[in-house]
């Protein structure tokens, strides 16, 4: 049976129609197990920040340690549970896990980084999340701005009545607020006028060919003057070479976050490469 076949599984189900319903509810009861049995992990991906080559935030990615199919990435279960619904418990996992991670890190050397958290569209019609976002945080004993929120432009353009409000209370909460993948999804910028935003991540497909492709460069350098000009900060995905890091530094980027600077790790091996020094990455100017 494909099942035993390892990683992977539930893509190859989904693959066949016939299969599909089978592979949703086998995947549905996977995952309330997987949340009783805590099988799900967070590991961060640091982001550097360009103007003082410091890091100060990261973002948080889960993984599912699966008993059998190993380290099961969010790609192979995140749009299914979107799709059953089961997302609300992961996002509320994640949420608290992050929120513990922030505690744990009160008095040590990383007790200045903020963590982002990645929420669907679907995560926020949950009329719960904002409270329980701030239950885990007071519960945590955690300040508000440690915590940001990335959501995909589809939650600026439907439902907007009910996200706005939405992220209006996590605002007013003091949550940070991240538009992820921008400038894949809807060509509308009118949303950038209303919501309160404070970051903005450009989508790694235009960073990716960012030193070969004249209309990504031209692309990513309207990006960076569009959201300094509304007083928001920037960060670029995907970064994987030295010249898109020189590039983007050049350009005013403010962030950067990539392979080029670490993949998403556990917290603990995090630590360590943030401890040993090397993830701040001495940028050299103008070269
Ligand atoms: P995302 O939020 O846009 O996260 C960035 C993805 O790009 C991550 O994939 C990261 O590992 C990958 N990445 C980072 N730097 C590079 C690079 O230099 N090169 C390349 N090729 N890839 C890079 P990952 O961890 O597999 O996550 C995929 C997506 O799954 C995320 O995209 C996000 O949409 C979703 N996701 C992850 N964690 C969560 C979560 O806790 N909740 C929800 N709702 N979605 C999540
Ligand atoms: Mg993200
Ligand atoms: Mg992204
Ligand atoms: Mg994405």
């Amino acid at each position: 049976r494909a099942k035993d076949q390892g990683r992977n599984t539930y893509q190859f189900y989904t693959e066949g129609m016939q299969d599909r319903e089978v592979s949703r509810l086998e995947l549905d009861k996977d995952i309330s197990q997987a949340l009783a049995k805590d099988e799900f992990v967070l590991y961060y991906q640091p982001q550097l920040d360009l103007r003082d080559s410091s890091i100060k935030s990261v973002e948080a990615l889960i993984r599912w340690q699966h008993p059998r199919r190993g380290l099961v990435q969010p790609m192979d279960f995140i749009p299914l549970a979107e799709e059953s619904g089961r997302i609300t418990d992961i996002g509320h996992w994640v949420v608290m896990a992050a929120c513990k991670q922030l505690a744990a890190w009160r008095d040590t050397p990383f007790a200045h980084l903020r963590i982002a958290v990645n929420l669907s569209g679907r995560e926020l019609d949950d009329e719960h999340i904002v409270d329980h976002i701030q239950s885990s945080l007071e519960a945590n004993g955690v300040p508000p701005d440690r915590l940001e929120v990335e959501l995909t432009e589809e939650v600026f353009i439907q439902n907007i009545e009910h996200n706005m409000n939405q992220l209006t209370r996590l605002h007013h909460l003091g949550v940070h607020l991240a538009i992820d993948d921008f400038g894949v999804g809807y060509s509308s910028l009118g949303y950038l006028r209303n919501f309160p935003v404070d970051l903005l991540k450009i989508d790694r497909s235009f960073i990716t060919d960012v030193m070969e492709r004249h209309d990504d460069a031209v692309i990513t350098r309207a990006v960076i003057n569009l959201a300094h000009n509304l007083g928001i900060e920037v960060v670029a995905e995907g970064v994987e070479t030295a010249e898109q890091l020189r590039f983007l530094k050049n350009h005013r980027c403010d962030l950067i976050q990539g392979y080029f600077i670490s993949r998403p790790v556990p917290a603990d091996e995090l630590e360590k490469a943030l401890r040993s020094g090397k993830l701040e990455y001495e940028v050299p100017v103008g070269s």
